[in-house]
């Protein structure tokens, strides 16, 4: 093997070295998006913010004005005009 054959074996063993690197890399990354997202499925996102519809009725249940007609077609509007 001549100079210049090792200098290119040499070359090709710091690519591959790199290129493991790498992937060990990418696969720790999704590794952790991957336990991120579990998390969150199991237990629900973090309670981040207040949610504003918390103490309201849902969309289609009765309004809490006694109305009779949906929280959607009455007073929803009315709260986030
Ligand atoms: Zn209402």
């Amino acid at each position: 093997m001549n100079k210049k054959e090792r200098f290119i074996k040499k070359k090709k063993i710091i690519r591959q070295k790199r290129d493991l690197k790498r992937y060990h890399d990418r696969i720790e990354r999704d590794q952790i998006l991957l336990d991120k997202k579990k998390k969150i499925f199991e237990e629900g996102p973090e309670e981040r913010y207040e949610n504003p519809f918390k103490n309201y009725p849902g969309r289609n249940e009765l309004c809490f004005c006694g109305s009779g007609k949906k929280f959607k077609k009455c007073h929803l509007l009315q709260i986030f005009k």
